[in-house]
This record gives C-alpha cells, sequence and structure tokens, in this order.
C-alpha cells in the first residue's frame, strides 16, 4: 500500500498568489470594465536583448543539420557556459573560483527548492522572515519541521531571522545554533541589500558553527553600488561555507528561456564531511536526478556573459530599475515608509498604522484600482507590508503609480 509523504500535507494552505488572483477576480466582478492595474507579480515583461536571440536562433541551426545535431550535454552544463561564469565571476566580482564549481540548472528555483536533499532531515533551519517561499516549503516537504502553527504563522522547528525596520531589514545572525541558513540577497521581497560586513557575519558564524548558508543571488545584477556584495565569494571564507544560487530569469529575462546556475564549491565542509564532499554529492545528484539545462538556453546564456551580451542585459535590468524608482518615489511622496527599489526591483512598503497586510492590499485594489503583494505572504514578519514590483511596462507602471498617487488618500 502505497503511503503520502505526510509532511506535504503540513504546507500551509491557501499559497500567497493564488489568494491574490482570487481577491482579484472577485473585484474585478464587482467593478466590470475597470482596468485593473498589476504591480504585483515578480515576473519580467520586456522583449529578449537581441544579441541573446540571435546566439539561440544560431544554436537551432545548428540542431536542424545532422552534421552539428547535439543531444544530451554534460549534466553540469555545457563547458563553455561553465567557463564563462567563471571568468565572468572573475572579472566582474574579483572571485576566484574553478570550472567544476558551477553547476548549470534549469533556474534558481529548483536549485533552492532542490539543494535541501544534501542535508540530514534533522539539521535545524533558519530563514529569513519574510522569505521566497521556496526555501520555506522545500524543507517542510523534507521534514526538518513540525506542524505550521496558523496562529503565529510559523512552522515549529525553523528558527525565524526576523527583517524589520531596526535592523534595516537584513536579519541579525541567529542567536541559538543552527545548520542550514537561507539567505537572499538583494531581498525578495524587502528590495533589502545585506552589506560586505552584514553577510561577513553570517559567513563568520557558519563557520563557527560548522553550518551551511544557501545564498540566493538571483537579483545581483540589480546592484549599482559598487561597496555592496554581489557574490557571497566576494566574503573570505564563504567557500568553505556557502552554497551561491542564481540565475538568468532576471539577468536577461529568462523567466520563460530558464537557465541559472549554483555553485558548490570544492571547500565546502560541514559538520560529518571534509572538502568536496559536498560538491560531489552535488554532482552525484545531479548526474542522476537531471539531464541538463536546454541547449538553446545555454547558448542564451553564453551571449548573455559576453561585452556585449551583458551590456544589453543591463540596459533590461536599467529599465526596470527606472521603473523601480518611479514606484518608490510615487510612494514615498505620499509620506508611505519604503525599503528596496534601488539595487533591487521591489519595493517594500509599510502600510498605515495598525492595516493589515490584505487590507492594504484591498485598499489598493479598491481605491487605485492597482495589484500589489501583501507582505504577510511571505512570512509573519511581513505583516503590514507589501510588496510592489517593478516588472512591468513603463507606461503602465506609470498610470499605477499616478492612480496611486491620486486614489490612495492616507
Ligand atoms: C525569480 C527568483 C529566482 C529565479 O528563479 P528561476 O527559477 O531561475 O526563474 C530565484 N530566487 C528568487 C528569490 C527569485 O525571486
Amino acid at each position: 500500500m502505497a503511503k503520502i509523504n505526510t509532511n506535504f500535507s503540513k504546507l500551509a494552505a491557501g499559497y500567497l498568489f493564488p489568494e491574490v488572483a482570487r481577491r482579484t477576480r472577485v473585484w474585478q466582478e464587482k467593478n466590470p470594465g475597470v482596468k485593473v492595474m498589476r504591480l504585483g507579480i515578480g515576473n519580467t515583461t520586456e522583449a529578449l536583448p537581441r544579441v541573446l536571440v540571435d546566439a539561440m536562433k544560431k544554436k537551432l541551426d545548428l540542431l536542424s543539420d545532422r552534421n552539428t545535431y547535439t543531444g544530451y550535454g554534460d549534466e553540469q552544463g555545457d563547458i563553455p557556459l561553465r567557463q564563462a561564469l567563471r571568468d565572468f565571476y572573475s572579472r566582474k566580482y574579483g572571485v576566484e573560483l574553478e570550472m567544476d564549481e558551477f553547476f548549470v540548472s534549469d533556474g534558481g528555483k529548483s536549485d533552492s527548492a532542490n539543494l535541501q536533499e544534501l542535508f540530514s532531515s534533522d539539521n535545524i533551519v533558519a530563514i529569513q522572515d519574510p522569505a521566497y517561499p521556496v526555501y520555506v516549503d522545500s524543507n517542510v516537504v523534507g521534514g526538518r519541521t513540525g506542524e505550521f502553527n496558523p496562529k503565529t504563522g510559523c512552522y515549529d522547528g525553523f528558527v525565524y531571522l526576523e527583517s524589520n525596520a531596526k535592523n534595516g531589514f537584513i536579519p541579525e545572525v541567529p542567536k541559538c545554533k543552527v545548520d542550514l541558513i537561507y539567505l537572499c540577497s538583494p531581498n525578495n521581497p524587502t528590495g533589502a541589500v545585506a552589506t560586505k560586513a552584514q553577510l561577513k557575519a553570517f559567513v563568520d558564524y557558519a563557520r563557527e558553527n560548522k553550518a551551511i548558508i544557501i545564498f540566493d543571488a538571483a537579483y545581483s545584477a540589480y546592484i549599482e553600488d559598487p561597496e555592496l556584495p554581489r557574490s557571497i565569494y566576494e566574503i573570505e571564507g564563504a567557500k568553505e561555507c556557502a552554497i551561491e544560487v542564481n540565475s538568468f530569469s532576471k539577468l536577461a529575462g529568462f523567466t520563460g528561456v530558464r537557465l541559472g546556475w549554483s555553485i558548490v564549491p570544492h571547500a565546502l565542509v560541514c559538520e560529518n564531511s571534509g572538502e568536496n564532499v559536498l560538491h560531489n554529492m552535488w554532482n552525484r545528484r545531479q548526474c542522476t536526478f537531471f539531464n541538463g539545462a536546454s541547449n538553446i538556453a545555454q547558448a542564451g546564456g553564453i551571449a548573455a556573459l559576453t561585452d556585449e551580451g551583458y551590456k544589453a542585459c543591463s540596459e533590461l535590468v536599467d529599465y526596470y530599475k527606472g521603473n523601480a524608482k518611479i514606484i518608490r518615489e510615487g510612494l514615498e511622496s505620499l509620506g508611505l515608509v519604503c525599503v528596496g527599489g534601488k539595487d533591487s526591483p521591489y519595493i517594500w512598503a509599510k502600510g498605515p498604522e495598525g492595516v493589515s497586510s490584505w487590507d492594504f492590499f484591498d485598499m489598493i485594489l479598491d481605491r487605485c484600482h492597482v495589484v500589489v503583494t501583501p507582505g504577510s505572504g511571505f512570512g509573519p514578519a511581513g505583516e503590514g507590508y507589501v510588496r510592489v514590483s517593478a516588472y512591468g511596462h513603463r507606461e503602465d507602471v506609470e498610470a499605477a503609480v499616478k492612480s496611486i498617487k491620486e486614489n490612495l488618500k492616507i
């Protein structure tokens, strides 16, 4: 008799985005003909840079000829892409890694979910609160928590690292001993970016406690301030204690194309493993459970890392950051307190005192016809906030911000 993985049934019901969609639909039914504007979704909207499209077309042409056709590639990714990633880290970040420390994937989300498989189910997990939901849910399914407590919005067994106005939305290191730590900077949902000193504190903590940091740098290309770290390996000692996850999704508009990478250094160690053990485990895992990323997407990824390709990607990133600036200035002109939107595409805005995230969401939808994302959906510390996303066409963002400025009245 087959039995289900009962950890699945612990997952908190009412996933955030379906509930946003439901409320929006209900509102639209009550207000037919009124145009709903969206600043809610973390999905790219602008066309791919021409150089990336040309590179992918060229790859397709090669596939259409039996003399140049290729089937499965290396599970770890095509060598030219891994070399390009290695060179990119060296050139842009001053971080020296080896080519085989890069594992190309079909995206950062699946890597973020899969990496927990490397770790014992009795590890204690620390999660930034609020957080991108995949870190939480993958560890719930992996059996590292007790039940979800609807009163507190927390799972028993997790250590929540609260991001709040007092700590500038970058949490302090855990006060107790934890084994796995999930960090995301620039952060989704808050848009806050950790400084070198703040990351160093986590690296020092991890080395002292033989803990592992899983560092999600999906928005690293949005960092403009040269003082802010774009890779955790800019911090000395991080290769011993950190895995980095990244993606072409927000860098190159590959949300639909699908391409990412993770870095699992040779030097990474934990309590019961020496050098190379975790690296080899991830290699083993990818070779049996994964057959490599699309070769067409990888051709686009290689193009994105050339000087010309990266310049085109940076223009795309700048476009979204231009949207972010319009949103942040618009919200601040109403007296709303915001973070993010500077080295990040997300703005984290505090609602009026005493108003919950969902009530603030309803208020913005009702008065301004704009959909945002309730902060409480990312964790209990998100209560009272909303996330406003800079992904959208400029004219739509301008119209939404104009409507908020004219109609929110708080
Ligand atoms: C968008 C995003 C990613 C990228 O996911 P892909 O699967 O590569 O599209 C990863 N982490 C965070 C926090 C994100 O917001």
